[in-house]
């Protein structure tokens, strides 16, 4: 059966693609402009017509997805802005919201075949920041972002932006859902993933062109003075490896037990001075280009207080997923950041 895989160049995105080829789908992948996807059809050029672009400019416009939905049995949603400098918080929102809501009522008119849709939410959607340790479920909205934008504006924090973007798209598309229920065909999966990290494989040449969370871990395992000691030993969230998110990706189709659903993908909790540790203990140093890396106050990270943990029961029960440890994403990020320069 055919996928379509929504912002298919991206970070994530490019995995999903490549664990369903690698599973026998066809893929058919959307990217804002042909140039984009000719990376895309280059790396993929294996798998011959089973996998294919679909240029879709501008997903904040009506019927964006008209087209590109045709025929497909199944749509992965990835399409999102993920940054940290927008003023606007429509910059983000807008196409956070417009594109989810997009596709779903493309969906309705052109591609009566779609048996289930995956949406690419966020544990952004899930949080609240507070100061006692917490573990989250499926059951926890993050109203917090939304409302601060709400009293705030522009003035908000940007990673409150980003959230909102989140918490209003998965909204939007479970609403959807409801109001169309009688008219469709398709069950909808929502994916929860905490920060991702691990290697790279879409057009991403320099370090500045990585995702928000890959250079996020660039920054806090290999420059030098860029988080402080204190910052490194309590600084942190939850994390997954990027190729454990694209089997999850194609599971959250396949598992019919998966519709309906909302679903936290998390290996677990990390504060910065961890992937430091580990960074460090791996020989040979899979980033011979890096002669020292910082080390922080090694072992700092072993008592912390993880302010936001993730309840993934839901997960193991319906996807089952085995994760990597943070021993191979280490060494296998920092080998791609090696290949990277
Ligand atoms: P990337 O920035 O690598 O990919 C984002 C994708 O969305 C790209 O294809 C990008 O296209 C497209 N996109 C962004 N803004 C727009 C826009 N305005 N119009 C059309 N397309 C747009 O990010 P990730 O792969 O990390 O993120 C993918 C999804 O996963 C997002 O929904 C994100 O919210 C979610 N997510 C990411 C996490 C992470 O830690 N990385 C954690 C949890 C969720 P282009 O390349 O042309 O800009």
């Amino acid at each position: 059966s055919k996928v379509l895989v929504s912002g298919a160049n991206g970070y994530i995105a490019i995995w999903v693609v490549r664990t369903l080829l690698e599973r026998g789908y066809a893929v058919r992948g959307t990217v804002r402009s042909a140039e984009k996807g000719r990376f895309l059809s280059e790396l993929f050029k294996s798998y011959g017509d089973k996998f294919e672009i679909a240029v879709v400019e501008d997903i904040t416009k009506d019927g964006a997805f008209d087209e590109a939905v045709k025929g497909v049995d199944a749509i992965e949603h990835l399409a999102s802005p993920f940054h940290l400098n927008a003023d606007d918080p429509q910059e983000i929102i807008g196409p956070a919201v417009k594109g989810t809501v997009g596709i779903l009522h493309s969906v309705l008119k052109n591609a009566p075949g779609v048996k289930r849709i995956v949406v690419t939410s966020s544990c952004a959607a899930v949080l609240t920041i507070s100061k006692e340790p917490r573990i989250f479920t499926e059951e926890n909205w993050n109203e917090q972002a939304t409302k601060e934008i709400e009293e705030k504006g522009r003035n908000a924090m940007n990673i409150s932006k980003y959230r909102a973007s989140k918490t209003l798209a998965e909204r939007a598309a479970w609403d959807f859902h409801k109001e169309n229920k009688s008219k469709i065909n398709w069950d909808l999966v929502v994916i929860n993933p905490p920060f991702v990290f691990g290697p790279a494989i879409h057009d991403a040449p320099t370090i500045n062109s990585l995702s928000t969370s890959s250079h996020q871990f660039y920054d806090a395992v290999l420059v030098e003075g860029f988080k402080t000691n204190e910052a490194l030993a309590t600084e942190g969230s939850c994390w997954v490896d990027v190729r454990d998110l694209g089997e999850g990706h194609v599971r959250a189709l396949e598992k019919e037990a998966a519709g309906g659903e909302r679903i936290i993908i998390s290996a677990g909790p990390y504060v910065w001075q961890d992937w430091v540790d580990v960074a460090n203990s791996l020989s040979p140093s899979p980033i011979p280009s890096h002669k020292s890396l910082p080390r922080g106050n090694p072992g700092g990270g072993k008592n912390a207080i993880h302010l936001i943990q993730y309840n993934t029961e839901k997960e193991g029960k319906i996807l089952g997923l085995k994760y990597r440890s943070k021993e191979e994403t280490t060494r296998d990020t920092l080998a791609d950041f090696e290949a990277r320069g």
